[in-house]
């Protein structure tokens, strides 16, 4: 309706400016950050505390640009099937190197089911990755998160994120998709707006509701795939 309406036009709006300003902040961007890591190499104590800020808020910088990238070309590509148990545990995987997350960190993760989704590949995995991550973010230190896929037999899809953390407020719940909104001190605010985004993309969506672990639960699904998709592959 009405609101989702004028979120499209933000989005688009917001997408042409981001794919015009983007490539121009990029490159001085990418140069910050070689001569910081370069400093970095030579600094000690203090100093390289500070050079370690300075790294942290440029790779912020660079998130920003590429999630608004993202919002300018959620994607129409040719789709293909994508595993989405294999999808979902390589997600897991390499959060695990950059986070704390289960069972040697401090969050666990479970995986349940399976399915096949037809989708960009490279663009589900980021949506499933952006699910993960907040449910991993909101259950924090010894949280639980779980992903539950389904599928129906016509081949459309579901991946539920549920997670033991706090859930969320009714303001925050209004406002999630839009992007820059975020309640996280050195969140972006731009992930669920590009997973949401990417979600149109394939004809699918997110939803969200409470979940069986006392947090949220956000259910991306994905339409079962065209004749045309099927005899393609
Ligand atoms: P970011 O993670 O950078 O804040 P997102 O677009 O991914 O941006 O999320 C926007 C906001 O939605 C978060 O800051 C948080 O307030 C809320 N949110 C997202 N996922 C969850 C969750 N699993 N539980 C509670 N709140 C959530
Ligand atoms: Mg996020």
């Amino acid at each position: 309706h009405q609101a989702r309406l004028v979120q499209h036009e933000k989005l688009a709006g917001i997408g042409r400016l981001a794919a015009g300003v983007a490539h121009e902040i990029n490159n001085p961007l990418g140069v910050i950050l070689g001569y910081v890591r370069l400093l970095q190499r030579r600094a000690e104590g203090a100093l390289a505390e500070d050079l370690r800020v300075v790294e942290e808020e440029a790779v912020r910088c660079q998130d920003i640009v590429e999630g608004l990238l993202d919002l300018a070309r959620p994607g129409r590509g040719p789709l293909e099937p994508v595993a989405l148990r294999d999808a979902c545990e390589e997600v897991v995987l390499r959060l695990r190197e950059a986070t704390r997350l289960g069972p040697q960190g401090s969050v666990s993760v479970e995986v349940h089911g399976e399915g096949t989704a037809w989708a960009q590949a490279p663009r589900l995995r980021q949506v499933l990755l952006n699910l993960v991550k907040n449910a991993a973010e909101a259950a924090g230190e010894g949280g639980r998160v779980e992903v539950r896929i389904a599928a129906d037999a016509d081949g459309a899809s579901r991946v539920a994120v549920s997670d033991s953390g706090p859930g969320m407020s009714s303001e925050a719940r209004a406002r999630l998709f839009e992007p820059f909104f975020t309640t996280k001190p050195s969140g972006t605010g731009l992930g669920l707006a590009v997973s949401q985004a990417i979600a149109e993309a394939h004809g699918g969506r997110i939803d969200v509701d409470a979940g069986p672990l006392g947090g949220a639960r956000f259910t991306l699904s994905l339409p079962a795939p065209s004749r045309e998709q099927e005899a393609a592959a």
